[in-house]
């Protein structure tokens, strides 16, 4: 199936490719099928082709919210990196679905757009930002949000408003509704670009400090139940480097699971049972799980 898709398209198509190499955490077993569409036309394509063999379809931004269980994923995976033009006219910066955040900030700053500084630091594409609503308490992307197009399975084109897409705490309409945003518009508002700039660096320096980047991780574990932040439930009960295998909760944020080397999704779920179990003892309180998790399992 790789060699029939690979003569259609532009972009690349792997066969049996491990995930670990496409999340920031590093682990995750095979998909079956990895495309890297090079274009819109590309990415129409393997839609059409996922319909016609009745393949199980994945969208794969840069993978940094992401668990691939060991046993990897059965059906078309597509990663978004080759969907990356980007335009500005304007306060309105459009860009397509697989375009990094870091790269939409750096453009933003040169042009004194503000609006963006909270996202600083955040390892996604703009496709995976929208869907998942990322942000920190300073901002969110939903609320920059005029327009997204998206595909539906069916290879249909649709227009969305921000308004219509139900941006909440770390979720949005989009969320699981089996569509890809191949592009998205962000209204932004003229500013002055050395405190843009300043904002950036500040935001970044505090990640820095709070965050284990030195290591393989895919962001917050948890998301915070109302009223309380995951990491001080944590912290509370006593979980910092607590480990299974190389997967240890991070000693600088407790909300951190980080990848010590060869750790696998085995050992990131057990140590996540564990904490959350903890939590639930300790303080009745039910952790859910903020990343999203591929792959079959119990
Ligand atoms: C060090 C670190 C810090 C982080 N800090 C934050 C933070 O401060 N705030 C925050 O909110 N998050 C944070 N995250 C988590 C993560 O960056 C966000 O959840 C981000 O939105 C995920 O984007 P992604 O492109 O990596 O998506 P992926 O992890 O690849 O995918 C996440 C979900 O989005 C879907 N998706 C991705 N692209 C598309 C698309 N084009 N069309 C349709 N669906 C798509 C996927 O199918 C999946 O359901 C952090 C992660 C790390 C590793």
């Amino acid at each position: 199936m790789a060699a029939e898709l690979q003569g259609r398209i532009k972009g690349r198509v792997l066969a049996e490719e491990p995930l670990a190499g496409h999340t920031t955490i590093r682990i995750g077993g095979p998909a079956e099928l990895l495309a890297l569409p090079g274009d819109r036309t590309d990415l129409e394509i393997c839609l059409d082709f996922a319909r016609q063999k009745g393949l199980p379809l994945f969208v794969l931004g840069k993978g940094s919210n992401l668990l691939v269980r060991d046993e990897g994923v059965r059906g078309l995976v597509i990663k978004t990196a080759g969907l990356n033009r980007l335009e500005v006219g304007g306060n309105t910066v459009w860009a397509e679905g697989g375009v990094p955040l870091p790269r939409l900030l750096a453009e933003a700053r040169r042009r004194g757009l503000a609006g963006l500084e909270f996202a600083a630091g955040i390892p996604a594409s703009l496709g995976g930002a929208v869907v998942m609503n990322a942000g920190t308490p300073e901002g969110s992307i939903g609320s920059l949000v005029q327009k997204v197009e998206v595909l539906d399975r069916q290879g249909r084109t649709y227009a969305l408003r921000g308004e219509e897409l139900e941006f909440d705490y770390r979720k949005s309409k989009l969320k699981g509704a089996g569509l890809v945003v191949v592009a998205a518009a962000l209204a932004l508002k003229i500013g002055d670009g050395k405190q843009i700039a300043e904002a950036i660096a500040r935001n970044v320096a505090l990640r820095r400090r709070k965050q284990p980047l030195n290591w393989p991780n895919a962001g917050s574990i948890f998301k915070n139940p109302p009223g309380h932040y995951a990491g001080w439930l944590i912290e509370q009960v006593g979980a910092k480097g607590w480990r299974q295998g190389d997967a240890e909760v991070s000693t600088l944020h407790a909300n951190f699971i980080i990848n010590r080397g060869r750790a696998t999704a085995s050992d990131v779920l057990q140590l996540m049972a564990r904490i959350r179990q903890a939590v639930l003892d300790r303080f009745g309180i039910f952790l859910e799980t903020e990343i999203e998790i591929w792959g079959e399992g119990p």
